[in-house]
């Protein structure tokens, strides 16, 4: 564990603040280095990889630039699962001097659906406008894998060589689908490809902008993981015109409301110990006691209480579980034979199925609301947010944004992390784009990064693949 907190604090940056309204511009890439890495970023937005049309393209078009920089051909590997052929992976190793367990960069090239007639612009085209470009995967996740490309060419022409080899792998299906999922299949059918010591995913983690400037730069270290139930209640049912007291769709509907006022129990993980004391010091504002009260070896029950009005940090504070789908009865004028609705939990790293359905089944109290589980949660485990780690990002955050704090979270969503930390590979989320907190496109209408927070995160991405060649 990490003891004294706060001269860990210290180290990534908390309490040492800098922020008087003003703010020097980070440094950015070589001119050529900063045009290569937006050309690349237009290449891959233009290249449409949805679940239906796969990832092979955007691979090839990647190996294309490896093998052109001087990669050699046995360095740059496309495979795709073999009964999947458009569900193409790149990986690319950068050899090291030494033998040793590499450190494995991860992006996913597939993007969510995009239906034109639903944007304001072409969402298979690069547009910039007004500071920023627009095009689906702009920010979740063509940017990060655009300067991982550009990144990689940079340092071969620089002649860098790493301490250890450098394989940064460019992956399928991490999106809605997901059937031919990259790391998944690697790790079972070619782990000599990716095995590593650490991962680092450009999928999450990342600055936080508050007022246009940088406020703190988040290591992802853990995420929660869903699991999904089907209740459902039965009844006699019979002629709309003669309703009883027996109805699967009122017996449902009650059990639906003791569910929606539970709240699970207040649990805390190292990482999100973490989290909130260091927000509570870089956020002064009227949650900040509540922050520290909650981060405490004995969290203030009341303080939680009080976070927990804020849905983001309600998720960040317990399991959830919530009604998603629901259908019942069989025509318009029949009393209802069946019922059924769909119950999404999202558990705490460290939770259990068995113990979210006790809660569950405590909670609905009527025996005759049938709780099915509809598959196994795949769970994993916490990376551990360690002095060393953390440290060694912040000093390469703090070559770019000086004095930003460095804090590690726990994302309330998932992502490949899990395939990798189950297979034993602690990995952290890092990423060098800084964008608002409230600014919530990904997967939505006119997703868009900023073009200077674009240009930034391709020399961060260059910074940190050279800083990170080792894996402890
Ligand atoms: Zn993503």
């Amino acid at each position: 564990m990490i003891k004294p907190l706060h001269t860990l604090l210290a180290a990534i940056g908390i309490g040492s603040l800098h922020i008087d309204g003003v703010w020097a511009a980070a440094p950015l890439p070589p001119d050529a280095d900063r045009q290569l890495a937006r050309d690349m970023l237009k290449t891959l937005i233009e290249i449409n990889t949805t679940h239906a049309h796969g990832s092979t393209e955007a691979a090839k078009a990647i190996q294309a630039w490896a093998l052109t920089a001087g990669f050699a051909p046995s360095d740059v590997v496309l495979i795709a699962p073999p009964d999947q052929p458009t569900k193409g992976n790149v990986i690319v190793r950068y050899r090291g001097k030494h033998p040793g367990k590499p450190v494995l960069f991860l992006g996913h090239l597939d993007v969510v659906e995009a239906k034109p007639e639903d944007w304001s612009l072409d969402p298979f085209a690069l547009t910039e406008k007004d500071g920023y470009f627009y095009g689906r995967g702009t920010i979740d996740m063509k940017d990060g894998d655009a300067a991982l490309a550009e990144s990689l060419i940079r340092l071969k022409r620089e002649r860098f060589v790493p301490e250890r080899d450098i394989i940064v792998a460019f992956t399928a299906d991490e999106e809605a689908g997901g059937d031919s999922n990259g790391p998944a299949f690697l790790l079972e059918e070619h782990r000599d490809l990716i095995d590593a010591g650490m991962a680092i995913n450009f999928d999450g983690g990342g600055g936080n902008l508050k007022n246009g400037v940088p406020f703190y730069f988040e290591v992802g270290t853990s995420e929660k993981t869903y699991v999904t139930y089907t209740l459902e209640t039965t009844s006699p049912g019979g002629h709309g015109s003669l309703p009883g007291p027996d109805n699967a769709i009122y017996r449902l509907a009650d059990a639906l409301r003791r569910l929606e006022a539970y709240k699970f129990p207040v649990m805390l993980t190292a990482t999100t110990r973490l989290s909130f004391e260091a927000l509570s010091v870089a956020d002064p504002g009227p949650a900040s006691a509540d922050m520290k009260a909650v981060a405490g070896t004995q969290p203030d029950l009341a303080a939680a209480e009080r976070l927990s009005q804020n849905v983001r940090l309600n998720a960040l504070l317990r399991t959830t579980c919530v009604a998603t789908l629901i259908s019942g009865g069989h025509a318009e004028n029949a009393l209802p034979q069946r019922a059924r609705a769909t119950i999404q939990c999202r558990m705490m790293p460290g939770d259990t199925e068995a113990n979210v359905r006790a809660q569950l089944l405590g909670t609905l109290n009527d025996p005759a609301v049938g709780v099915t589980l509809d598959a196994p949660p795949i769970v994993s485990p916490e990376s551990p947010p360690t002095r060393q780690i953390l440290e060694k990002i912040a000093v390469l955050v703090h070559s770019m944004w000086p004095g930003v704090p460095v804090i590690p979270t726990m994302a309330t969503g998932f992502s490949d992390d899990r395939r990798t930390r189950n297979a034993g590979i602690p990995s952290y989320d890092v990423n060098g784009i800084f964008q608002d907190a409230d600014e919530n496109r990904a997967h939505g209408r006119d997703e868009r990064v900023g073009v200077r927070a674009f240009d930034e995160s391709v020399e961060f991405t260059y910074r940190l693949l050279k800083s990170m060649d080792r894996s402890n």
